[in-house]
């Protein structure tokens, strides 16, 4: 067999995707299969068409207040699942940032972004702290009631930040987790990697 593009070269190789026969010189591999140039040309071209629709015209007020909205629904839902089961439920934090990152990146018109990421990371922060300082405040636990007293709002908002450094290793590992959730969701899809 000779090569589809060179008749007087052999052709070693085959095309992963259009199955045509190719020569040294055209073989190029391409997540660990050959391909040959025209192919190559094809999936690079698709690849810039899919990354422009998912970088262009970004809605970022969008995907800010979806961010906003998402972090403090979570934030509520949460916390009232706490209140419901009195136990913390650290993996609430968790979850959180998934939710906030995906509603980033739908508030933002179903966009990527390192923008949008930064968005979504930082919102998911708040949203964790904003559900521990309600689970603080709307947990009759023995511990809170010892800092504050009366678990009133204001008071409460006083001593949180000695509540939220009293917490475990457990919930700031899921916190972290839940941020990196948020953070990797509207990341941008890289290209196939350039030949060589
Ligand atoms: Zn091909
Ligand atoms: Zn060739």
């Amino acid at each position: 067999m000779n090569c589809v593009n060179h008749p007087d070269e052999d052709a070693p190789y085959q095309c992963h995707r259009c199955r045509q026969p190719i020569c040294v010189d055209c073989e190029t591999k391409l997540g660990g299969n050959s391909i040959c140039p025209a192919c190559l040309a094809q999936v690079r071209e698709q690849a810039g068409k899919r990354l422009d629709a998912e970088t262009r015209n970004v809605n970022y007020p969008g995907g800010i207040l979806a961010g906003a909205l998402a972090a403090a629904a979570a934030g509520l839902a949460w916390s009232q699942l706490v209140v419901l089961t009195g136990h913390v439920i650290e993996v609430g934090s968790t979850v959180l940032g998934g939710v906030v990152g995906y509603a980033v990146m739908a508030g933002a018109g179903h966009k990527r972004g390192p923008m949008l990421q930064q968005i979504a990371a930082v919102a998911a922060l708040v949203g964790s702290i904003f559900g521990y300082l309600l689970i603080f405040v709307r947990t009759p636990a023995a511990a809170h009631q010892v800092l504050v007293g009366a678990a009133d709002l204001p008071s409460a908002v006083y001593v949180f930040p000695e509540y939220l450094t009293s917490l475990g290793a457990l919930n700031w590992l899921l916190l972290a987790l839940g941020v990196a959730w948020a953070y990797w969701v509207p990341h941008v899809r890289s290209l196939p990697k350039q030949p060589s």
